[in-house]
């Protein structure tokens, strides 16, 4: 049953593992190859000796260490390296627990240490079942999304409900925003806000301290943004348009052009300074709960409300039902994409 069998065999005690592999040469395996740790195992899994040069299958006891996550782990890495041979687990004393995360671990069988009968046989069936299926696709990394705004609001107004909607897809969010806006109130009170904003979107909030209202896009403020990038390593980037009658707007446009020049995607979303220029060529729809978000955000900005007719949300509420004639949800927002350097139809959680 077992004939020609090649087998890698691990095992702390090197009583027990010379018992096992007498017991299962007994049986017509043509070759065991023992070795003392975990560490020692997945090498030779990796390269096996050349007189094996690819092994059937391996056993592999609890003793040499590690919780049971630790098995899941290891057993994970070890049908990556070597799909199709599997793994029979002993164990001093089996317990559910253990057996479960062997299993979870697609283990082919675990069976008691001393127990050489069940060892062969769990070895024979597993030499007999269908291979462990390839192991699984390594969960992807979080799409990640960097929100650049000049003022705090400015990223709320524009892209409040692609946040909100993205951060609910799971996105990681970054919403970065150059100034405390002293031109419009108290800085320390309009950064609590814009903390409370980011909170409600579902977003981390970066804020630097550029001069509000007379922002540049020299080198200084590359560099700032690029900070950010560098740490949040974005797969989009929003930013203001160019299209915008406020000068700080269309100078952290152009230098988030530059910091951003290695970001796959980059896209404008709409400030209410923006011109009859803007083009929006993207329209992201919005369910009811994220323009909520949207409004409650904007709200949090309490120092602001009454003082600015943009901030009204009879407007607000009316400018996302507009854009929505152009997507398929009710509510939207626009955007202007400046790049789309993603594979044509594919984009890993995005379905707007
Ligand atoms: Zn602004």
């Amino acid at each position: 049953m077992l004939s020609g069998a090649r087998l890698l065999l691990a095992d702390r005690d090197e009583r027990a593992a010379s018992a096992a592999a007498e017991a299962l040469l007994n049986h017509g395996v043509a070759h065991v190859h023992t070795v003392g740790s975990t560490a020692a195992f997945l090498e030779a899994g990796r390269r096996p000796p050349s007189a094996v040069r690819a092994w059937d299958i391996a056993v592999w006891d609890t003793g040499l260490g590690g919780d049971d996550d630790a098995l899941t782990e290891f057993l994970d890495q070890w049908y990556a390296q070597n799909p199709g041979v599997p793994v029979v687990v002993t164990d001093e004393t089996p317990s559910t627990r253990r057996a479960l995360a062997a299993l979870r671990g697609r283990a082919a069988d675990m069976v008691e240490r001393d127990d050489l009968p069940g060892l062969v046989a769990a070895v024979t069936r597993a030499r007999h079942a269908t291979p462990a299926p390839p192991a699984p696709v390594p969960e992807q990394k979080r799409v990640s999304m960097l929100v650049i705004g000049a003022h705090p609001d400015d990223v709320e107004i524009g892209a409040g409900g692609v946040i909100h909607l993205r951060a609910d897809d799971g996105w990681d969010i970054t919403v970065l925003t150059l100034s405390h806006g002293a031109g419009g109130g108290d800085p320390e009170r309009r950064g609590d806000e814009a903390q409370r904003a980011a909170q409600i979107m579902g977003a981390r909030l970066v804020m630097e301290d550029l001069p509000d209202g007379s922002m540049t896009d020299d080198s200084a403020t590359v560099r700032i943004i690029e900070r950010t990038v560098a740490e949040a390593r974005p797969d989009v980037v929003l930013v203001h348009s160019d299209s915008d009658t406020h000068q700080d707007h269309r100078a952290v446009h152009r230098a988030t052009l530059v910091a951003c020049r290695r970001v796959p995607r980059l896209a404008c979303y709409q400030s209410p300074s923006a011109t009859v220029s803007y083009h929006p060529n993207r329209f992201v729809g919005l369910s009811e709960s994220d323009l909520e978000a949207k409004l409650a955000a904007i709200r949090a900005h309490g120092s602001q409300s009454g003082s600015r007719w943009y901030l009204d949300e009879d407007l607000l509420r009316s400018t996302a039902r507009y854009w929505g004639r152009f997507s398929q949800a009710r509510y939207a927002e626009p955007l202007e994409v400046i790049r789309d350097a993603t594979p044509l139809g594919f984009f890993a959680g995005d379905h707007a």
